[in-house]
């Protein structure tokens, strides 16, 4: 009887979680057209640095949610939700209009020599649609951004549903002169033999590789290997998730260009991004180059 009853007990357990979960996805959902509407979404940049020489070469831009209830909402959870109820389209505008509009106003204010990138995730959704090109053009016509300035980031799960149609859609891309980065690379289904069929500039090594070099030599030839494959491609190597001076002295004798991590620098709300430009105009202290 006890068994029995305390089985009852987990099942009745398991179906509220669901309900609850069930619940919470459908107010997240309606919360995040009300974020779209309210503007509560904001931009943080990452730097992406020159690993030579501690370089800022441009950020990342992160979208953030700071829901007024709810507090802070990762991204993690809340752009897989997006895209399937599809609002990731709207809020993909949003973060490209505004991405845009950030770079330009640092353009002017520091002169367009700094000569700053600005990466910008897309999503698969996002590249689906029909009009993507023109919504580009509409915000470097807006905005007075080079396409040179920008780098478009897809997943490589992207990049291998899609086949014909998405190198096409890239090609006009890069027509524009927009860079293209492979996002978290190694951590899909990647057809190695596929790649070179992609109009890509930057491949972006996943950060669990990065975190394992430190455990061992195969780690560490694996992202040797990543990194020559890339370079045989004509592609450039950001490191995504840098945490150690370690993982930037392998990744150096690797032959790996850019870094992105938590060494470097955290996501930045705009104007601490800001003072990071400013900063990075200064000559570089002779101590923090050795
Ligand atoms: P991602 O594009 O791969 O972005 C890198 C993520 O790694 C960011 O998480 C960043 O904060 C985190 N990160 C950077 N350095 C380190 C490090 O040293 N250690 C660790 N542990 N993490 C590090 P975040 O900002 O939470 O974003 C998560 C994901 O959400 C992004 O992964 C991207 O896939 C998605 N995302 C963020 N913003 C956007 C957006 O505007 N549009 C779309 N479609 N997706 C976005
Ligand atoms: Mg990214
Ligand atoms: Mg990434
Ligand atoms: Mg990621």
């Amino acid at each position: 009887y006890r068994a029995k009853s305390e089985g009852k007990g987990r099942y009745v357990l398991f179906d509220q979680e669901m309900y609850e979960q069930t619940l919470r996805l459908t107010q997240l959902e309606s919360e995040l057209r009300h974020a779209l509407e309210h503007q509560e979404f904001e931009l943080y940049y990452q730097p992406i640095v020159l690993l030579e020489n501690y370089q800022l070469s441009g950020f990342e831009a992160l979208i953030r949610w700071k829901n007024p209830k709810r507090g802070f909402i990762s991204p993690i959870e809340f752009i897989p939700l997006a895209e399937d109820t599809g609002l990731i389209v709207a809020i993909g505008d949003w973060v490209l209009k505004e991405a845009c509009q950030q770079l330009k106003s640092w353009q002017n204010q520091f002169g367009e020599a700094t000569n700053l990138k600005m990466s910008i995730n897309l999503s698969s959704h996002q590249i689906q649609k029909a009009d993507l090109i023109d919504k580009l053009d509409l915000v470097l016509a807006e905005t007075g951004v080079n396409g040179n300035a920008i780098r478009l980031e897809i997943t490589e799960s992207t990049l291998m549903d899609q086949g014909e149609l998405t190198i096409a859609k890239l090609s006009q891309l890069r027509a524009r002169n927009i860079q293209l980065s492979i996002d978290d690379f190694g951590q899909g289904y990647s057809s190695l033999s596929y790649l070179h069929r992609f109009p890509i500039n930057i491949l972006k090594i996943d950060r669990a590789f990065v975190e394992q070099m430190t455990e061992g030599n195969e780690h560490i030839e694996i992202v040797r290997t990543i990194t020559m494959l890339a370079h045989t491609l004509n592609m450039s190597v950001v490191a995504e998730g840098v945490e150690t001076q370690h993982q930037v002295d392998i990744l150096k004798s690797l032959g790996c260009e850019f870094g992105q991590g938590y060494l470097f620098s955290h996501p930045l709300s705009a104007i601490a991004a800001e003072q990071t430009i400013a900063a990075s105009l200064l000559p570089i202290p002779v101590k923090a180059m050795s």
